[in-house]
């Protein structure tokens, strides 16, 4: 005997295009190789979607049933962001780096969707700014860093004014004085924070 007849696809293939199974006569499995694959692949797949809905209605009962679930799951879902925020600020930058347009879009969208928040940002901003302004600042001169920001963003180079020293640092703040701005690539900016 060199071919079989396989029960699922009904091809006659070679001996070899079966698996063993020595409980069978023919000492091979009824179904060909390919078909027993495709076989397995879905009775996982039903598998998994069996478990997975389990799992979901687990966590329904456990929401309805106690009422501490939902914090524990909201602490472990923060905790897994903790362990690996920096991996997710990483490609998060990369991303923005990748995508600087659409980056820009998604900002502009979450200010127009978000004003209140957008405004109160703007607002501290700007409060940090004039608190940070000496009356010796020489504004043409941060005028000019700014201009020059802007002049690399319109040949398409994603930079932005960073204060050196934060003006709102956890620690020291800054002033908002031309010798403390320099343009620097915006992920940079993003990265610094204000850890200082
Ligand atoms: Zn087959």
């Amino acid at each position: 005997m060199t071919h079989l007849k396989c029960t699922k696809c009904h091809h006659v293939k070679l001996l070899e295009c079966f698996g063993l199974d020595k409980h069978k006569a023919s000492g091979r499995v009824s179904a060909c190789k390919e078909c027993k694959a495709a076989g397995d692949k879905a009775r996982y797949q039903r598998n998994a979607d069996v478990l997975r809905e389990q799992a979901r209605e687990r966590a329904n009962r456990a929401y309805a049933t106690d009422p501490a679930y939902a914090s524990r799951v909201k602490a472990a879902s923060l905790a897994r962001t903790r362990a690996n925020a920096e991996e997710n600020r990483q490609r998060a930058r990369d991303w923005r780096k990748a995508n600087p347009e659409a980056h820009r879009a998604n900002a502009s969208a979450w200010q127009r969707n978000n004003p209140a928040a957008a405004a109160a940002i703007g607002a501290r901003k700007r409060a940090a700014k004039g608190r940070a302004l000496p009356p010796w600042a020489n504004r043409d001169a941060i005028r000019k860093v700014y201009a020059e920001a802007a002049a690399l963003r319109a040949q398409g180079h994603d930079v932005e004014v960073d204060h050196i020293i934060p003006l709102q640092g956890k620690n020291v703040s800054g002033l908002h004085v031309e010798n403390n701005l320099r343009v620097i690539p915006a992920l940079d900016n993003a990265r610094k924070g204000n850890r200082l």
